[in-house]
């Protein structure tokens, strides 16, 4: 099941080229559309996800085209992110930084600085540093996680969505030059985990305009999305509404004003930005 957020952040259900409005079968406490309502769903999937599936096919479809699609992630207490975390972009970072930014590791990045897709990302004036994208497949967490086994990882996932983890290129802390209003593009919508049953899968493909930057597949992975839940969840418990980027591959590059950035994220969907 495809869900989305759109409009005045009604929940729906996305199928081929129509959403379908499901805000009804969220508890009833949870239908004025207050954003916490988005992590209580995510908290409360097991029982929601039957009323919706059995809702949907009884409502009006309206045409994709016609709704603003919203970041299928809203007020997470954190979204977290894998650092080198691919081979290949390790190598291509290798003569750019310093030595310790080549281990993999986790960081953050402002919840503030989520967009969802369709969006105008504005840069920020950065004193002639670059600002590049990485294209990531995301993790949304679906049950609080604390210590956990990489075995039973999977199990506190909620579903998967593509995210580009806008970043300033250069020396400094991770969680400044990654926190920008707008530097993380969520979408266009989360997969439940039922339709991807193995991240591994995926394949990741980034465009500036018409030039394709990024070409990879999530099977080259360092360290495998159980392995980084299990990691994170020893170092901070991980909540419902969580977000958790992957890691992004080769093929990092500076993006401008006036540019076009298309992610596509194989089995979830196309996720699209302007810079200005
Ligand atoms: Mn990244």
């Amino acid at each position: 099941m495809k869900l989305c957020l759109f409009d005045d952040y009604r929940l729906g259900v996305v199928e081929d080229d129509a959403v379908l409005d499901v805000t009804d079968a969220l508890n009833e406490y949870d239908r004025g559309f207050l954003t916490p309502s988005w992590v209580r769903f995510c908290r409360d999937h097991e029982s929601v996800l039957p009323r919706i599936r059995q809702l949907k096919d009884s409502v009006q479809p309206r045409r994709l085209a016609e709704v603003r699609l919203r970041a299928p992630v809203l007020n997470p207490s954190k979204v977290l992110a894998a650092a080198s975390n691919y081979g290949d972009h390790v190598q291509e970072m290798a003569p750019r930084v310093q030595e310790w930014m080549l281990d993999f590791d986790i960081f953050l990045k402002a919840p503030s600085s989520v967009t969802g897709p369709g969006s105008t990302v504005a840069l920020p004036a950065v004193d002639g540093q670059e600002i590049h994208h990485e294209i990531e497949l995301a993790v949304v967490i679906g049950r609080q996680a604390r210590n956990i086994d990489e075995e039973d990882a999977l199990h506190y996932v909620l579903g998967y969505t593509g995210l580009i983890d806008i970043t300033v290129r250069g020396s400094g802390d991770r969680s400044r030059r990654k926190s920008y209003d707008g530097f993380a593009p969520a979408g266009p919508w989360l997969v439940t985990a039922d339709e991807l049953p193995d991240p591994h899968e995926v394949d990741l493909r980034l465009w500036v305009n018409d030039e394709l930057r990024q070409d990879a597949s999530t099977s080259y992975l360092l360290v495998s999305i159980p392995a980084m839940l299990a990691h994170a969840s020893r170092i901070m418990t991980l909540l419902p509404g969580d977000v958790f980027a992957s890691g992004t591959p080769a093929g990092v590059g500076p993006i401008n004003a006036g540019d076009r950035v298309v992610a596509e994220i194989g089995g979830i969907g196309r996720l699209v930005v302007d810079i200005a």
